[in-house]
């Protein structure tokens, strides 16, 4: 069986919010990559007790716990102590670790503060842990089964000594092994995947399927566990059938990390494969669909340019849109986005245009054009167009970012040459 860690964050810094607890996401991330099974993430507030009774109770239930931070000089720093009390062993001082800190204070022409002297202790049957870049050593120690590894909590200070002396102890002697596969996907809500994916999420299947949201994308997580020599099949089997049951809802069927520009990486592709460029015509979303592609390296190949026209004016002035249409249909239509979009194609001479008019809120809704409400317009040179009215939830930013992701959505369904309705929609037209 893979290893399970566990993790445990001290700091009142970290319990009152003040400060973010990145260093159990990283630790989490290299040791998931590794084949662990991460169990449980704990912060601690700085109290002995209680940095003692999370030491207990989370090595009893995995067998590599990683604690980061109070290990500095100060009257707060209480994680040696509390490993000696849950070791029920009084710290000594260790002589190579006191001989290290003095070294370490001559070299900055400086002599060691009293207050220091404490990072030199530790349980006599831990062992401290060299921390090349500060003065807080690091320790290790057996709890029951558990190997306990305490690191400093500075992230600059953890990462490398996390990598020189935890990493190795994550090892798996069974001779199983961990492989995961993602597959990301844009254009359905998570519960609608799940739906999709059916009998496919049991949580006792082999691979096993999980998913999570993150920002627009919906991301399958596809995990195998166990002898290598059927992983490759097994992961491949599962990778199709989840395929089959999403449809054209997924976007790459390649390995890959959401980093958050899956959606723009997908179209870029698609374009450059294609020799092909857009150019964009934004309202309510000032340039973000704009902004998002030329966040790709080399994006000059596959993207034209972009109109910002926020103000009727503009709309009309740069893109051409009639004024008799604003003015019989409003800015935020149908007949709108559409002209934006032709526009766009005429203007930036481009193979596709994409076009948005929406209203972003808080303010400027109304009961027949509520907050939210945005129409998305895909005009190309083939003369098809493509144009859909979403009703998108949350505050501006996420009207916004849905806008702007959805207009590179239905991009990518027409590159593709696939159909289908995207989350929000509630009207197309051709
Ligand atoms: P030091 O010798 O710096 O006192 P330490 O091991 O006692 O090291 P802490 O005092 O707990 O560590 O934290 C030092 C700094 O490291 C914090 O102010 C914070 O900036 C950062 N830090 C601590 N824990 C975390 C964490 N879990 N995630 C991100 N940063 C952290």
């Amino acid at each position: 069986m893979p290893p399970t860690l566990t993790i445990l964050a001290i700091g009142d810094e970290l319990t009152c919010g003040e400060r973010v607890d990145t260093n159990s996401a990283w630790i989490a991330a290299k040791a998931a990559a590794r084949g662990a099974r991460i169990a449980e993430h704990r912060t601690a507030a700085d109290d002995r007790p209680l940095i003692a009774d999370a030491i207990r109770e989370l090595a009893a239930r995995s067998d590599v716990l990683v604690v980061t931070g109070g290990l500095g000089p100060t009257l707060d720093d209480l994680t040696r102590h509390a490993l000696g009390d849950v070791l029920g062993e009084p710290l000594v001082e260790d002589a190579a670790t006191m001989d290290a800190l003095r070294v370490w204070y001559a070299g900055r022409g400086r002599a060691m503060p009293d207050a220091n002297r404490i990072q030199a202790m530790r349980p006599p049957s831990a062992r401290c842990l060299d921390n090349p870049n500060g003065t807080a050593p690091g320790l290790h120690a057996k709890v029951g089964r558990t190997e306990v590894f305490c690191l400093p909590g500075p992230p600059r200070e953890m990462m490398p000594m996390f990598e020189r002396f935890v990493l190795p102890a994550l090892r798996d002697d069974s001779g199983e092994v961990v492989r995961v596969r993602t597959v990301p996907t844009f254009g359905l809500g998570e519960s609608t995947v799940a739906d999709l994916l059916g009998d496919l999420m049991d949580r006792t299947r082999n691979p096993m399927v999980g998913t999570t949201a993150s920002g627009c994308i919906v991301t399958c997580r596809i995990r195998y566990a166990g002898p290598p020599d059927g992983a490759d099949a097994a992961l491949a089997d599962t990778v199709e059938r989840v395929k089959t049951a999403l449809g054209p809802a997924v976007l790459v069927d390649h390995d890959e990390h959401d980093d958050g520009l899956v959606l723009v990486r997908t179209v870029g592709d698609l374009l450059r494969e294609r020799r092909q460029t857009v150019a964009t015509v934004e309202s309510c979303t000032g340039g973000l669909v704009g902004e998002m592609i030329t966040r790709l390296p080399g994006s000059s190949d596959i993207f034209a340019g972009g109109l910002l026209t926020y103000s009727n004016e503009l709309k009309s002035r740069l893109a051409g849109v009639d004024e008799s249409l604003i003015a019989r249909h409003g800015a935020v239509s149908r007949e709108v986005a559409a002209a934006m979009a032709r526009g766009g194609l005429d203007r930036c001479q481009s193979h596709h245009a994409l076009a948005i008019t929406g209203v972003a809120g808080p303010g400027g809704g109304s009961e027949s054009k509520p907050v939210g409400t945005v129409w998305i317009a895909r005009a190309s040179r083939d003369g098809t167009l493509d144009t859909r009215q979403f009703l998108f939830r949350g505050g501006r930013d996420s009207v916004r970012l849905w806008s702007a992701t959805t207009a590179l959505g239905m991009l990518r369904l027409h590159l593709v040459g696939a159909a289908m309705d995207l989350l929000g929609q509630v009207e197309a037209a051709s």
